[in-house]
């Protein structure tokens, strides 16, 4: 039993997560929720008779904490943050805090983009091979939550860039970091390299027994690793050039070479298509191999994921026109690989709650793809500036049923709509959820 005082910040999946493991753990705890709690979660605190608050901050009941665990949507602009730095008071991530009660193996993955698509490739894969295995971090049922209860072997963690910024003595047993591409600028001053440094966590405390999965092909990431002595085992990827051990592809076969013989198979076979998706299905096979699995359960894996919602998801063909919905494409780099996968002319639904976009990135693959702009968010003047000179055909709507109804007017047998924002969806939409599920609805409609 432990009688320090533990206060939780934010009141979502983490948050009641971590309290009800605090609670477990005998601390006393208390949850701070700015906003309104969601049912559930109210009754989860309620359940294990966990004092809460909602609707505000009270600083009285939370500057005198040990420790804190703030949720990762709490920016340290905040008045509630500014107050509890000042008084210097540890603040960590519930990531942090559920690991000092583990002893699970972990596999963690961070990245600008496909962390969702790779965890769970990773997760299905552990499961065919019939492991002890749980799902957690950004991604299901919080990790605290299943620490408290639950008793896996392993763990496949999602991990965000705003939970590594509050961790500081846990350790991956795997880490892989899929790419460094600019998001969420706007949380760090739009100074980049704060962003990166903040990925580049995923390292600490790794030693000579930890692998390190990561992506040859990644500029930024290639140039931060020679700024830092690392001992883990590197693993890299890469689609331009050979990597042993590791994995790359070579006259259209994934070579994966780790461990005593070699992996292969026809990329054909992948269940995952487009080039991202290649190194999202690499980093999932070394780490495979890493983990021992069957070379048979490896292969099986990767050629029987079904993929997930709302990330290059097709809905339907109708008059010779594909739709995809790509909601979950929330910043350039996603939107690039969503144009890059085209074969088709393409009309194009971008545009939503910009972060701090560089739409320039976009441009030659907008000018040899793109027939229709079709902005849709709040206020679309920074999109409309930037490709009105640049492209043919623009519109500027302003709900998704209207830019459906637009997309179908532009489009022509032969053609792909895409919806792949670049941005986030908070403008007009509760979530990047809700904005793939109405565009799928109002795609049906048609
Ligand atoms: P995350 O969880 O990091 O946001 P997702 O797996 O949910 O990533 O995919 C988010 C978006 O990024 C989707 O539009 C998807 O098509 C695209 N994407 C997936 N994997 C990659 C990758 N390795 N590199 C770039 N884009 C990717």
């Amino acid at each position: 039993m432990d009688t320090r005082r533990i206060v939780i910040l934010g009141g979502g999946e983490s948050g009641t997560g971590a309290a009800v493991l605090a609670s477990v753990k005998g601390f006393d705890v208390f949850l701070s929720e700015y906003g309104m709690l969601k049912p559930k979660y109210r009754a989860l605190l309620e359940k294990y008779d966990i004092p809460y608050e909602e609707g505000g901050h009270t600083l009285d009941a939370i500057l005198n904490a040990d420790e804190i665990i703030k949720s990762p949507g709490i920016a340290n602009t905040t008045p509630v943050m500014q107050a509890v730095i000042s008084r210097n008071i540890h603040v960590i991530s519930e990531l942090e805090f559920a690991a000092r009660y583990t002893n699970a193996k972990k596999i963690c993955i961070t990245g600008s983009n496909g962390k969702t698509t790779t965890t769970s490739l990773i997760y299905y894969m552990m499961k065919q091979a019939g492991m002890n295995v749980g799902l957690a971090g950004n991604i299901g049922q919080s990790f605290a939550l299943q620490v408290a209860f639950e008793h896996y072997d392993y763990y496949v963690l999602e991990i965000s860039n705003f939970q590594l910024e509050n961790m500081y003595d846990f350790k991956a047993d795997i880490a892989i970091l899929l790419n460094i591409t600019p998001d969420h600028l706007d949380r760090y001053d739009h100074v980049m390299q704060r962003y990166i440094d903040a990925k580049m966590r995923i390292l600490q405390n790794m030693t000579g027994n930890e692998f390190f999965i990561f992506c040859h092909d990644d500029d930024v990431t290639v140039r931060e690793l020679k700024k830092i002595v690392l001992t883990a085992q590197m693993l890299p990827m890469s689609l331009n050039e050979p990597q042993v051990p590791g994995a790359y592809v070579a006259d259209d076969t994934l070579h994966i070479e780790v461990g005593d013989s070699p992996f292969f198979m026809a990329v054909d076979d992948l269940a995952l298509k487009g080039r991202h998706n290649l190194y999202n299905s690499m980093a999932a096979g070394i780490a495979g191999r890493v983990l021992d699995i069957k070379k048979k359960n490896i292969r099986e894996a990767l050629t029987t994921f079904a993929g997930i919602e709302h990330r290059m998801e097709f809905v339907l063909q109708i008059k010779g026109v594909r739709y995809i919905n790509d909601s979950k494409a929330t910043n350039i780099n996603a939107a690039w690989y969503a144009l890059e996968s085209m074969k088709t002319p393409v009309v194009w639904i971008v545009g939503g709650k910009d972060k701090g976009n560089d739409y320039n990135e976009l441009l030659p693959l907008v000018q040899e793809k793109v027939k229709a702009v079709v902005c849709l968010g709040a206020d679309n003047s920074k999109l409309l500036d930037f490709f009105r000179d640049k492209v043919e055909v623009i519109e500027d709507t302003h709900s998704m049923q209207e830019a459906v109804n637009t997309a179908y007017r532009l489009s022509a047998p032969g053609d792909t709509v895409l919806l792949s924002p670049a941005c986030a969806s908070f403008d007009l939409f509760k979530s990047y959820e809700d904005r793939g599920d109405q565009f799928k609805q109002c795609v049906k409609a048609l």
